[in-house]
């Protein structure tokens, strides 16, 4: 079958930026499909704090100082490009320090629709200076959600992308890209009023996010589980109704484990290697980590680990009712990195004040860390209000750091509950969203880890459970080549 010419594009790419899972699936997959041979074009913003970076970036020749109109306003855009770690494709990179030199990836700042998209479109653009025509454009959250409707209207003139079909994956359907409707000038969709949601227009508003529901030719959302969660009331944030009118087009295709990154046995991030077989690193990196923090380290003592964004969705406001009691009662230690909201910051704060020989929280975005604690801790805690998929639990099964999850979208795609009785399973699961049924998750999981050999047993599970992004692929590329069968 021939090649296919895919053009992925998203806010954030490992390792160029990164705030969450977004950022890992874009580079895994465009990754698994160079190796296969397909032409793939990864397409991001430049940010101002790349400069800083260690990345060698190229001018991308032609494509610089283009002029975009964005209604009264004009903007100039280049493109340079880099090379994505461990592969054999390009990341494109918009320049336009007027929109990205701004201190974090995303702002509250007004011109926040702008910022997106002039990437969605300078990405079209550069298909067109570079005379290359995708046979699919698969964009990603709302931030490139306007694309397939971009195609329809402002750029349906060009032959180019006479063929082009587009594939929109939904990360996370709680950011939607809701904007004034005064922003369709700002837009070039002043004339396309037709074509929106017209609800959401006499409202005032237009929402990214159910634009590029509207028109891509396919939808995926990253777990089974949540690809049929957000088809009802509790997860679909608004946009079930709509979900379930393409329900044929929407598919959930689980995120994998990239095994360049994340792999135990080589694993440069961590002080101690270790595999299935021979676990004896894993327990010197647990020793390591206490030390590193200043806890009591004791190898009877379960280390609970903790890598998160520090937003609701995640379920924190479960802890203050159990942890303290948790910290009295059992011989546990508890490892927290997470960067977001305040509360949460102070919350872990205190708490680590008040046991510091038991708790460690470091406030921030550190990556080498998250590893580190993969690789340390004897459990990992997500206790998610919702998950569209979760990358850190099938870290942790590849660490052999047990989950301790709530069942939701793909944590309960990808963790098995443990049975003692038969020895098979991966994890700890809980359904209600309370503080007791977490206890009682924890409690369950507490009691195998006496048990030194059913623990064994848990742990080698967990790290020959095989989440690889080779076999994933595959599911996108049937979608692709359905979507493009002229290409086959
Ligand atoms: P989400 O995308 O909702 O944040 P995921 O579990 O899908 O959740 O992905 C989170 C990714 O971000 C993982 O790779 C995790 O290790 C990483 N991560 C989250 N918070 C931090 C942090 N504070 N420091 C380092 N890595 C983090």
């Amino acid at each position: 079958m021939d090649p296919l010419k895919i053009l992925l594009v998203s806010s954030e790419v490992t390792p160029f930026a990164k705030t969450g899972g977004l950022a890992d699936v874009v580079a895994a997959l465009a990754r698994q499909l160079g190796k296969l041979g397909h032409d793939v074009r990864v397409v991001m913003p430049y940010y101002g704090r790349l400069r800083k970076s260690e990345y060698a970036f190229e001018s991308v020749e032609r494509v610089q100082d283009v002029p975009m109109r964005c209604g009264e306003k004009r903007y100039w855009f280049s493109v340079s490009r880099s090379r994505l770690p461990k592969s054999n494709l390009d990341v494109y990179f918009v320049r336009c320090p007027e929109l990205f030199d701004r201190e974090g990836i995303y702002t509250q700042d007004p011109d926040e629709h702008l910022r997106f998209a002039l990437l969605s479109r300078a990405a079209l653009e550069l298909c067109q200076w570079t005379q290359w025509a995708p046979d699919v454009v698969h964009a990603n959250d709302w931030h490139t959600a306007l694309m397939p409707l971009y195609l329809r209207t402002v750029y349906a003139w060009d032959k180019l992308f006479a063929r082009t079909r587009t594939v929109l994956t939904i990360h996370n359907i709680g950011y939607q890209g809701v904007v004034s409707s005064e922003t369709l000038r700002d837009l070039e969709l002043q004339n396309e009023r037709r074509l929106l949601y017209q609800e959401d227009l006499d409202q005032g508003r237009l929402n990214f996010l159910k634009t590029g529901i509207l028109y891509a030719n396919a939808l995926t959302t990253v777990s089974k589980t949540y690809a049929r969660e957000i088809q009802g009331e509790e997860h679909g944030m608004g946009l079930q109704a709509l979900l379930r009118q393409r329900d044929d087009s929407l598919f959930g295709i689980v995120n994998g484990v990239d095994h360049e990154e994340w792999n135990p046995r080589k694993d440069p991030l961590i002080p101690h290697k270790f595999s299935e077989r021979d676990l004896r690193g894993k327990e010197a990196n647990k020793k390591a980590l206490c030390e590193k923090f200043g806890l009591d380290y004791d190898p009877r003592a379960a280390l609970i680990g903790c890598v998160s964004r520090l937003t609701a969705q995640k379920g924190f406001e479960l802890l203050p009712d159990i942890l303290p009691v948790l910290l009295h009662r059992e011989n546990v230690r508890l490892v927290v990195l997470g960067s977001g909201e305040e509360r949460y910051e102070n919350y872990f704060n205190w708490l680590a004040g008040a046991f510091p020989t038991k708790v460690a929280f470091k406030a921030g975005f550190d990556n080498p860390l998250a590893h580190w604690i993969e690789a340390a801790s004897d459990m990992f805690v997500m206790p998610s209000r919702y998950e569209p998929c979760g990358l850190n639990q099938m870290y942790s099964l590849r660490y052999g750091s047990i989950p301790i999850v709530r069942r939701t979208g793909g944590l309960a795609d990808t963790v098995k509950p443990f049975d003692s009785a038969t020895g098979e399973g991966t994890g700890f699961l809980f359904d209600e969203f309370t503080p007791e049924a977490l206890y009682g998750a924890l409690q369950r999981a507490l009691a195998v880890w006496r048990d030194e050999s059913a623990w064994r047993r848990l742990v080698q599970n967990a790290m020959r459970e095989n989440f690889s992004w080779e076999r994933q692929v595959e599911h996108y590329l049937a979608l692709y080549r359905r979507l493009a069968p002229a290409q086959r």
